[in-house]
């Protein structure tokens, strides 16, 4: 270290500081890295790699990047993984003594993101911190960059399944957890290679009981957390107290901005586990991810950003409360009945801007004078949206009108004091506008009319002293002068200070000159201080209004999903569904919402009626291709719709709230992690079988299908037997299968009935009715389908042969072999019928049938039977 040059030195101490992070190390207008982290660096953004002579032997490697466009290369490195500690100058390094001051202002990890740059704004980014003893696992999630705080606490019973379905509903981007959390490898895994998030483990002082409730109440002023229950919930308490801590961390300010505790229970919502959302294929579909042709493809019609969000969540988590399933549902229903307010509602969201976002940008003091006029442009809204809604009066869209804050203040306070395009940056100035400070100005004024000034004051002198020729004249040197020629130099008076003397002539100041050259010389520099300090205290103002914002925000976006769920329903003819507490579905004529939308066809609408008495179960049968899948699918969306809030593709519905759907669908996406196709499947259920109720709903295709028939057939009977039986689950399943011997079942079991999608031979060729009818499916069609998919016709052929002999308990004769042996054979057969035809023919002739007796006829009847 003695070697080191002393700014070195500082590094290596900021360094050791931050040692699993990529240190960016500000170097005027550079951040640099060195060592290894330039090494990095350079690999993962492509960067050049030089070195700096720092004392010792050998260079240090580095490479840097420009400050202004730090942005890009932070999001990379954070997407891949990494941490980012940004490091500033605290001081200025022209008046600095010695070694400028530096700090680590913020490290940036990919659940701390604020910059809108970095987020998607459709879908939050939270980052979550985890805490589990012996009694129990808290959960705390946090989007820092709207502001949301989720907490809820676990019991520890089949723990690990319940915190892979917490977290994957919330999908965050970063983990922090104590170190129990670490031993349990499923979770870890599920958290690497499901969610894609970077995980950690904290010290076990991020969860000091004491202090983790201190800061949690620091943070939460306005909380009580004895009210709220969280006092109550240790592990829940720990795992936002350690969250907090983690944030601050990271933050260093800004952290405030998280406000609101909103503590819930599991139960409260639907259980959906990631399983079930990716099938259902919810927000993303199975095969590429994409938004088009899922759920929320077809129901988002938001058109704020928050919106968006909102209705990504409703989707995410359905809830089971049905009063308040009953209220969202009342919302749309009035917004479907009044398409113009609808439509005038919707065009005012769409000048809405991302209030939440803005707002923590506000917050952590980010924010620019275009952004400030983007929420000033979003406040003048408000007040047309709060009468729009006036003649409404379900009880959520009154909620929202009540909740939406007009902010007329906030609007008139950045109207008035930002000019109406105002740059980016603010360090050029130009951005509060004339009118809103007098010293502004007066110090504009000075920029723009010191010329006025100058000629004033050289009239007034003129004029004072009788000098004619007196003038005023500016050199870099002495600044702002009057100069005298020399014959009036008696003239000049006592007050003039002599600053120059040439041959002819003499310069003098004033102190009225010299204030004025103050003025307009310090003035540009003044002015960018004023605006900045201007600016500053707007943004504290408003700042200041956080609660009101964030209301407003939240009551905007329920609005917004309001919106779109009813222009989704008036367009796509949805109904409004009946909720009931019984536990029945039923559906007629219910219609798949996506697959309709995607619209390559009219879809052929089906009913469903599910209980919990004698519809429990409803095995499915009919060949593939035949609309099994969607079927099966179109209700769990509808009851998922239903219970979000939304209408349901349907000529009428009534849905009995179910608390959880699990389903077992086709081929899974585990196989990358080395588990066979059939061991997958058999988790699956098993996950099922543990965690349904009788008041879940059980999508499950083809069970037993990834082993030999028999062990499949017993499997699939066995759980059929076992979710039938009420004393041990009772769920209602739909059940598609292959295996036609299961649907013996409806006779044996109480509540499993048998349904089929019907389908029509034609010769070779299938037709697809899509039509849901009672009673198994009397045939697969499995080679017509075979048919339909392109296999050649040889091969269709050949499999009639082989299915023919099945049927009859033969073995398939020997493949033909060839074109020629074939055409042979086929003569070959010709020839023989037609000798077996003309002996028949002799044979029944020489019978006389006048004389012939019962009994001989039979004979008779054996013997040309023998011919054939
Ligand atoms: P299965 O599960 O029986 O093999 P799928 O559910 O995958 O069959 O359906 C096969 C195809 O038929 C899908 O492409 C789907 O779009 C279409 N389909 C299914 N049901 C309907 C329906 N009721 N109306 C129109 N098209 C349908």
């Amino acid at each position: 270290m003695a070697e080191l040059s002393p700014m070195m030195k500082q590094y290596f101490k900021i360094k050791s500081e931050h040692e699993d992070q990529l240190l960016f190390f500000r170097l005027g207008d550079f951040y640099e890295m060195f060592y290894d982290d330039a090494i990095t660096a350079s690999k993962e953004l492509e960067l050049t790699l030089t070195g700096r002579d720092c004392g010792q032997e050998e260079r240090a490697p580095m490479c840097g990047i420009p400050y202004h466009s730090c942005e890009a290369y932070i999001a990379r490195l954070v997407k891949k993984g990494y941490k980012v500690a940004i490091c500033e100058q605290m001081e200025n390094p022209a008046t600095a003594k010695g070694v400028v001051k530096r700090e680590v202002i913020r490290v940036v990890t990919p659940g701390t993101i604020i910059e809108n740059s970095m987020l998607d704004e459709s879908t939050n980014n939270f980052i979550c911190c985890s805490y589990l003893d012996e009694h129990a696992c808290g959960l705390s999630f946090a989007d820092i960059s709207t502001g949301e705080v989720y907490v809820t606490e676990l019991g520890m019973e089949e723990v690990e399944y319940k915190i892979m379905n917490e977290a994957g509903r919330f999908s965050p981007s970063e983990v922090v957890a104590n170190s129990a959390l670490s031993g349990r490898r499923q979770v870890m895994q599920f958290f690497k290679e499901k969610l894609n998030c970077l995980f950690d483990v904290l010290d076990d002082g991020y969860f000091e009981s004491e202090a983790c409730i201190d800061r949690v109440r620091h943070q939460f002023a306005g909380t009580d957390l004895e009210k709220l229950g969280l006092i109550d919930q240790p592990a829940a308490l720990k795992s936002l107290g350690g969250l907090i801590a983690y944030l601050y961390d990271t933050q260093k300010n800004g952290v405030e901005r998280l406000m609101t505790i909103n503590l819930y229970n599991e139960a409260q919502f639907m259980n959906l586990d990631l399983v079930a959302r990716r099938n259902l294929e919810l927000t993303q579909t199975l095969r590429s991810g994409d938004k088009r042709g899922t759920l929320l493809w077809v129901l988002d019609k938001t058109k704020t950003a928050m919106g968006k969000r909102l209705i990504k969540s409703y989707i995410e988590q359905p809830v089971v409360n049905p009063t308040i399933i009953t209220k969202r549902l009342g919302a749309v229903d009035e917004l479907t009945q009044n398409n113009v307010a609808r439509q005038d509602l919707m065009e005012l969201l769409g000048g809405v801007f991302d209030m939440e976002r803005l707002m923590t940008r506000i917050v952590y003091g980010s924010v620019n004078g275009r952004e400030l006029k983007a929420l000033a442009f979003t406040a003048e809204k408000l007040p047309k949206i709060k009468e729009l809604l006036a003649p409404f009066h379900a009880t959520y869209l009154e909620q929202v009108r009540e909740s939406i804050d007009p902010l007329s203040d906030i609007a008139a306070l950045i109207e008035a004091s930002i000019i109406d395009d105002p740059p980016v940056n603010l360090k050029e100035g130009g951005v509060i506008r004339d009118g809103y400070s007098e010293e502004l100005d007066a110090l504009r004024d000075v920029v723009q009319n010191s010329k006025k000034y100058l000629a004033n004051i050289e009239a007034t002198e003129r004029e004072k002293t009788g000098i004619k020729n007196l003038k005023i004249g500016f050199n870099r040197v002495f600044g702002y002068y009057i100069e005298v020629t020399k014959s009036f130099l008696s003239q000049v008076p006592e007050a003039y200070i002599r600053r120059q003397t040439l041959t002819n002539c003499e310069r003098y100041i004033t102190q009225e000159l010299k204030e004025l050259e103050e003025l307009i010389l310090g003035s540009k520099d003044k002015i960018i201080a004023l605006e900045t300090d201007l600016f500053e205290s707007i943004r504290m103002t408003v700042a200041s209004a956080l609660h009101r914002i964030q209301a407003t925000a939240a009551a905007v976006a329920k609005l917004d999903v309001f919106c779109s769920l009813g222009q989704v329903a008036v367009k796509n003819h949805y109904v409004r569904p009946n909720i009931n507490l019984d536990g029945r579905i039923e559906i007629r004529d219910g219609r798949h919402p996506v697959v309709e939308a995607l619209g390559s066809g009219p879809f052929v609408p089906n009913d469903v009626i599910l209980d919990k008495n004698e519809n429990r179960i409803a095995i499915i049968t009919g060949p593939n291709m035949a609309g099994k899948s969607t079927y099966m699918r179109q209700v769990a969306l509808i009851a998922l719709m239903a219970q979000m809030g939304s209408f349901v593709p349907a000529q009428s519905a009534d849905i009995g709230i179910v608390d959880g759907i699990f389903t077992r669908v086709g081929a899974s996406d585990d196989l990358s992690a080395g588990q066979s196709t059939f061991m997958v499947e058999m988790s699956e259920v098993a996950y099922i079988l543990k965690n349904a109720t009788d008041n879940s709903l059980l999508i499950l295709d083809e069970i037993g299908r990834g082993t030999s028939t028999y062990d499949g057939m017993s499997i699939a009977r066995a759980v059929i037997e076992y979710i039938a039986d009420k004393k041990k689950l009772g769920a209602k399943t739909l059940f598609a299968t292959h295996y036609h011997e299961l649907t013996e079942l409806e006779d044996a079991i109480g509540g499993v009935k048998n349904y089929n999608i019907a389908a029509k031979k034609r010769g070779d060729d299938i037709i697809f009715l899509r039509r849901i009818v009672r009673g198994g499916a009397d045939d697969s069609y499995g080679i017509e389908v075979s048919k339909l998919a392109g296999i050649p016709d040889p091969v269709i052929k050949r499999a009639h042969e082989v299915l023919r002999a099945l049927e009859t308990g033969k073995t398939p004769s020997e493949p033909k072999r060839n074109r020629k042996a074939v055409k042979q054979e086929e003569n070959m057969q010709v020839s023989f019928a037609q000798s077996a035809n003309d002996q028949l023919a002799e044979a029944i002739k020489t019978v006389d049938l006048n004389t012939i007796t019962p009994i001989e006829a039979l004979n008779k009847l054996y013997e040309l039977k023998n011919l054939v």
